[in-house]
């Protein structure tokens, strides 16, 4: 195991080296209030800069990351991140910037917030885009505090229902209640779509929206989304659509299009920018003409000469967080966008859509497929042998970590036995799928001839099993070894 870095500590040790100060030293106490003032030291490790580095390296050998390896976790789109988009984001002109800056000295930042508007808008069929959410369930939650705004400025009270298929990522029936609604939960149908006849059922009087993924969670485009549609705006909803992983759709089909009337994209998904270490995120939130008035404040206008921010919008929601949402974020996206242009993002589409349908054949005769359709930007398979190995799905997972790969998503949808939802991604080659594929069905042998080799994996990592329940319960946060304090 890695030693942390207070236990490399040795008094009087440093990593740097100042000159004296040659000014006169200001009190602080006349600054800073006696009560927010140390009353010792605070105790830092001591150490030198050889340490620092190697220790930070090592902590970042021991992960694994998209930029060290293949990374199938399906939903969360972890492809890579063009190095180039990086550098623009740390341009002096973009890091320097103040919030509190006037829009006249802000020029540049309030129209790369005004284009990303109108881009995200031109992708997802919406008329304007909110960039404050900070997250997807974020964006969840501010398109639900949006549709209930619309029912109750219009005196339509009673609407306290959200309807979410079975196949819905866990957010979306927590984002439902966190603004307020309760949630009815409707069937997939056999072929992995909504069932419509119970959509039909669902609705009535209450019904104040409805929330899908499409392609949804299976990897399944749902072709009766035209009428499902139909359905949920002749009951009086709306329709929510959760675009987190808009990655097979870009320059080929829109949810604008197919009826949608409020979406929510994942910058940190689709529009690549770093996720999944719990650094920032964004998840903009894009809505149809008659929904402009709620979207939070401020929006990015231009009158042909000069660019502002607006913040007089009286019917708006209000703000959903402060100032104009995690703008580096913000300039990542808005870097991959327009250097990809609208030809680069549909072959993004077109091939992250044929990435996992030549998985998907490569895989299906070594695992159950529940669905035998044409998938989109995933799919599912399952591991329905476990009964006869007694290896599981989770005992795969563990197994590829093994080989250098990150694990798919495991035990998600919900609706499909011992599930595995692999997204390979548009940016990974020929060899490196080949390669991904020859493992997994070697380890779906092994689990045959000598599944104890599986069932205890992973063999080559830091560490091996954790207790997962554990860690997010009890998390241990605090190193208290001797001379570190709480
Ligand atoms: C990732 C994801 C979300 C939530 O996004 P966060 O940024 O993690 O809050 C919602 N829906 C789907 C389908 C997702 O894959």
């Amino acid at each position: 195991m890695a030693k942390l870095i207070f236990e490399m500590s040795r008094p009087g040790r440093k990593a740097y080296d100042l000159p004296p100060c040659d000014t006169e030293m200001r009190d602080s106490g006349s600054l800073i209030p006696e009560r927010y003032r140390r009353k010792k030291d605070a105790e830092l490790p001591e150490v030198s800069e050889p340490d620092v580095i190697r220790h930070f390296t090592e902590l970042s050998r021991m992960n694994h990351g998209v930029d060290n390896g293949f990374y199938p976790l399906g939903s969360c789109t972890m492809k890579y991140n063009p190095k180039v988009n990086e550098d623009i984001a740390s341009l002096d002109g973009f890091k320097a910037v103040h919030p509190y800056q006037s829009d006249g000295s802000a020029q540049g930042c309030i129209r790369i917030l005004y284009e990303m508007d109108r881009m995200l808008s031109e992708i997802t069929g919406m008329e304007r885009f909110s960039l404050q959410p900070a997250a997807g369930a974020h964006g969840e939650l501010a398109g639900l505090m949006i549709i209930k705004a619309y029912h109750v400025s219009r005196g339509d009270t009673g609407r306290t229902k959200i309807i979410v298929p079975d196949s819905a990522h866990g957010t979306n029936p927590a984002s439902a209640v966190m603004a307020g609604f309760e949630t009815v939960e409707v069937k997939s149908d056999e072929r992995g779509g909504v069932d419509i006849e119970a959509l039909r059922e669902a609705v009535g009087p209450d019904t104040a929206g409805l929330m899908l993924t499409n392609p949804n969670t299976l990897g399944l485009f749902d072709e009766n989304i035209t009428a499902i549609a139909k359905t949920v705006h002749d009951a009086g909803g709306l329709l929510y659509y959760d675009g987190a992983n808009a990655n097979a759709i870009m320059g080929i089909c829109r949810p604008g299009d197919m009826g949608f009337d409020v979406v929510h994209l994942n910058l940190h998904k689709t529009f690549s920018t770093p996720h999944g270490g719990g650094g920032p995120g964004s998840g903009p939130v894009g809505v149809k003409k008659e929904l402009v008035p709620f979207l939070p404040a401020p929006l990015a206008e231009f009158d042909g000469k000069e660019y502002r921010l607006d913040y007089d919008r009286p019917l708006s929601i209000g703000r959903v967080r402060s100032f104009f949402g995690n703008f580096g974020v913000i300039l990542r996206a808005y870097a991959y966008i327009r250097t990809m242009g609208s030809e680069g993002l549909r072959k993004v589409s077109e091939n992250a859509v044929l990435n996992a349908n030549y998985l998907m054949h490569r895989l299906r005769y070594h695992f159950d497929l529940p669905y035998e359709r044409t998938c989109m930007h995933e799919f599912v398979l399952s591991y329905g042998r476990h009964k006869e190995t007694g290896v599981r799905t989770l005992d795969i997972a563990k197994r590829l970590l093994d080989f250098g790969f990150h694990p798919p998503t495991v035990y998600f949808p919900l609706i499909v036995n011992e599930a595995m939802m692999l997204e390979p991604t548009e940016t990974e080659s020929l060899e490196t799928l080949d390669l991904f594929a020859d493992t997994l069905i070697a380890i779906a042998e092994e689990a045959e001839k000598n599944p104890g080799m599986v069932k205890t994996a992973p063999h080559m990592t830091y560490t091996s099993r954790l207790d997962e329940v554990k860690a997010a319960r009890n998390p241990v946060l605090i190193h208290a070894s001797e001379g570190v304090s709480e």
